[in-house]
């Protein structure tokens, strides 16, 4: 399942065709891909449309067609979930042929814009008004945005406080976007066992949690430019080799599956806890 940064790179995959108008979609109409959508109303819809933009948020990217010349302004949004192995190619349009499981296919002048996904457990959705659609609005807020605040993490280990803090930060209702290897990431650098139930962890602790969140998404974004090169200081290129070492205190990482997912760990930077999930909410204090 593709995570934050792979999904940025997949939504910059598209750049080079904006500002160019949709001459024709050719789409698999019966592919699960579209389950819930009319395709022949989104390909009333987009012909003729001009790529305006693109967002990612979590593992979900939307595209924003419009019209220059209309004065209304209304766009229409295209929805794109990569499922498990969905991506996007921009093609040359000239002596493109769409293959089998390319479900969606947008044509300009030059570009062709797929959407290719070989298990089927990607997702289009659509809209079209002026305003944002649900499936946008409800997501929860980007981990880098100004919304993910102290406040809302202490409320939501409280509220999963017997959960171990792995399964709560896959929990993408709350950390959208955060997959297997950023979660042991974050954990890592907060110096907190994957075990350890949501509710046991300190203010102090909880304080430094929010910061790693928003570090490692940070981070992981801006290094995908550098060819996934996460430098050796980071868990990440540690944490996949049996054997692997702790880049802080060279102590032999320990992997188990917990939150049903496997997952790396330095028993010396996080050791387990014993302590019981707290009752009380605790108020986070002033930095
Ligand atoms: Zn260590």
């Amino acid at each position: 399942m593709p995570e934050l940064a792979e999904v940025e790179l997949s939504r910059r995959i598209w750049d080079p065709a904006l500002g160019g108008s949709i001459l024709r979609v050719s789409l698999q109409a019966r592919n699960r891909v579209f389950r819930g959508l009319h395709p022949a109303a989104l390909t009333r819809a987009l012909n003729g449309r001009t790529l305006m933009r693109s967002i990612a948020r979590g593992k979900q990217m939307a595209f924003v067609f419009g019209d220059p010349t209309d004065p209304s302004g209304s766009s229409h949004w295209l929805g794109l979930h990569l499922g498990m192995e969905g991506s996007l190619h921009l093609e040359a349009a000239s002596g493109f042929t769409p293959g089998k499981h390319d479900h969606l296919v947008l044509w300009q002048k030059q570009h062709a814009l797929v959407f290719r996904d070989i298990r089927h457990f990607g997702r289009v959705l659509f809209h079209a008004g002026a305003d944002e659609p649900a499936w946008w609005s409800a997501l929860a807020p980007d981990l880098t945005s100004p919304a993910f605040t102290p406040a809302a993490l202490t409320a939501f280990l409280q509220r999963r406080r017997n959960a171990p803090l792995k399964a709560v930060l896959l929990m993408q209702e709350r950390f959208p976007g955060v997959g297997n290897w950023m979660a042991d990431e974050i954990l890592w650098r907060a110096r907190l066992h994957p075990a350890a139930r949501a509710g046991t962890i300190s203010e102090t602790e909880m304080w430094i949690l929010w910061r790693e969140v928003r570090h490692v998404c940070r981070e992981s974004i801006r290094r995908i430019d550098a060819d996934w090169n996460y430098p050796p200081s980071w868990l990440f290129p540690h944490r996949w080799r049996n054997g692997g070492r702790c880049p802080r205190c060279r102590t032999a990482l320990l992997r188990e599956a917990i939150g049903g997912r496997t997952t790396c760990w330095c028993p010396r930077c996080q050791p387990a806890t014993t302590k019981k999930p707290r009752a009380k909410t605790v108020t986070p204090g002033r930095r």
